[in-house]
């Protein structure tokens, strides 16, 4: 890991606010960042002040106005070259994604490669951000639709895609002329200056202004700033749906806009009709891929009750073969949670499912040893639930798996929408009759809904984001780029009178 970090710029003690190409001193706290893997310390961030916040808003407001006056595809020809920068570092940066965060290395790897097909999509959309014209009611008038960058984007981002989530705002955010200040988790700070640090050769190379890409590290205080600050039109917050509603409250109190990505708390319906083999992998990855810790993990499992023994001993003899360990290495299937607190909310989640009568049909608990020396491993486990108690209704960001039976095809979606989250979900079937029921405006209330694949791995073409506590917003594929940018309509008179809309005469 030495190595990695040397060759990714990575200090023993580093700064964590950046203009750019430019790193600020500070005169605040210095805070650690300590792998989940070993326990072990990787490297120190020097926290940004509140002086550091100031100057780095007044450079991004100063680089706006020029960046805005890019063409958008010369904006996009950067974006392509960061793409380009991301595809040589991706298996150093993967790596350290993985020491840092916890999740495998083909998970790290899938990470950066992630990075990178949002990069491409951003070049393609630089010379798409269209509008649309519209039929004037009045003779000799034309009526369109433009659309302007908003000014600075603030990024609030988690820690379980410590950069990824940053890069699909930012790819998006920068080719629709806008300027970036990025406040990652203070979990992972050094993935953040890492991706910072690879980019900053490409903006300076390019001459980019300092001020396009800003990052601040620190705790939720930063982020606070960034909410109340009337000078950031646009608060993109990935996390917890407690950190959205915060957020939300104080951006809205100065009518500025949010994007929120929050909690989710996935199921799959897992069909009498389903290709059972589809169906274990599915559910096994997204239940236990990233040890639990994606937004769109698996939850809840809701079987019919046909094949609700046969399926849940399936998967119960699929968790006797999973490993856990070092997610570095690659044989092993589950890596770490993020921290100790991660593995209190686990254990208190254990605590509270026996009070309400939950069922362990694979025991949990956290794992003990030299290996696991870091404390920060624990046994995803299943648990047989009648229907979604108040646990279940939670979601706990850990690799626990509760299991329903259900009778009829509308009993099951509404069990699968009766959860305040509604971010992603899917049906195990061949009969095509529920699967368009499951699609239909009677079915999924969620803002992803996949059959015969799992609840996670969304692909960047799609616009990815979740309704009710989720938060609404959409980021990547699709229109999302609309949300990085202000609709303006124009109508434009070229004849020699003025007729009202209307119809309304005016006469002077
Ligand atoms: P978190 O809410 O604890 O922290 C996320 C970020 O918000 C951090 O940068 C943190 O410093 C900041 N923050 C916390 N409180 C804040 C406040 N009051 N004001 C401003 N900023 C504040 O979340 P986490 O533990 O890092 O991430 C896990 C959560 O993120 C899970 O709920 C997961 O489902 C969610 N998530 C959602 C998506 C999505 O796209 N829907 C993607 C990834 C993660």
């Amino acid at each position: 890991m030495k190595t990695i970090l040397s060759q990714l710029n990575i200090k023993a003690q580093n700064s964590g606010t950046s203009t750019g190409s430019n790193w600020l001193a500070s005169n605040a706290n210095l805070f650690a960042s300590y792998s989940p893997v070993d326990g072990k310390l990787i490297a120190d961030v020097k926290e940004s002040s509140l002086e550091n916040y100031e100057e780095v808003i007044k450079k991004s407001q100063e680089a706006y106005d020029v960046w805005k006056f890019w063409p958008a595809p010369k904006r996009g020809e950067i974006v392509k070259q960061i793409g380009q920068e991301l595809t040589a570092h991706k298996s150093m940066l993967g790596k350290l994604i993985a020491y840092e965060m916890g999740k495998s290395l083909q998970e790290g790897y899938g990470e950066v490669q992630e990075m990178i097909d949002i990069c491409d999509f951003a070049v393609g959309l630089s010379r798409q951000l269209h509008g649309l014209t519209m039929h004037s009611e009045r003779p000799e008038h034309r009526m369109y639709e433009q659309w302007h960058p908003l000014g600075i984007v603030g990024i609030i981002s988690s820690f379980n895609f410590p950069a990824a989530v940053w890069s699909w705002n930012t790819m998006l955010a920068w080719v629709c002329g806008n300027v970036c200040v990025w406040k990652p988790s203070e979990k992972t700070p050094l993935t953040a200056i890492a991706c910072q640090k690879i980019i900053g050769n490409v903006f300076a190379a390019n001459e980019v202004p300092e001020g396009v890409s800003c990052l601040i590290t620190g705790g939720r205080e930063l982020g606070e700033c960034l909410s109340k600050d009337t000078r950031v039109p646009l608060i993109s917050a990935t996390g917890s749906t407690r950190m959205g509603k915060e957020v939300a409250v104080k951006v809205a109190g100065r009518l500025g806009k949010t994007l929120l990505e929050l909690g989710g708390n996935n199921a799959v319906i897992v069909s009498k009709d389903a290709d059972l083999d589809i169906a274990i992998t599915g559910v096994v990855f997204g239940a236990v891929g990233t040890a639990g810790q994606r937004c769109t993990s698996v939850r809840r499992l809701i079987i019919h009750e046909s094949i609700y023994e046969k399926f849940t001993s399936r998967l119960i003899s699929a968790y006797a073969h999973l490993k856990i360990g070092d997610p570095l290495l690659e044989s092993n299937h589950v890596g770490t949670l993020i921290d100790q607190d991660a593995v209190k909310n686990y254990c208190n989640a254990l605590e509270a499912i026996e009070q309400q009568g939950g069922k362990f049909l694979v025991k949990g608990g956290v794992l003990e040893g030299k290996a696991y020396q870091s404390g920060c491993y624990v046994k995803p486990c299943i648990v047989a639930v009648s229907g979604n108690l108040p646990i279940v209704m939670h979601e706990t960001f850990a690799p626990i798996l509760y299991v329903m039976k259900y009778k009829t095809i509308q009993d099951a979606i509404s069990l699968q929408n009766a959860v305040p989250q509604g971010l992603s979900s899917a049906i195990m079937s061949l009969n095509l009759r529920e699967v368009e029921l499951f699609l239909s405006s009677k079915g999924s209330d969620c803002g992803i809904a996949n059959v015969n694949i799992g609840t996670s791995g969304a692909e960047i073409g799609g616009a990815f984001g979740g309704e009710k506590e989720t938060g609404g917003g959409r980021e990547s594929g699709s229109d999302a780029w609309k949300a990085y940018m202000r609709r303006q309509t124009c109508t434009i008179n070229y004849g020699e009178k003025l007729p009202l809309a209307q119809g309304i005469n005016f006469n002077i």
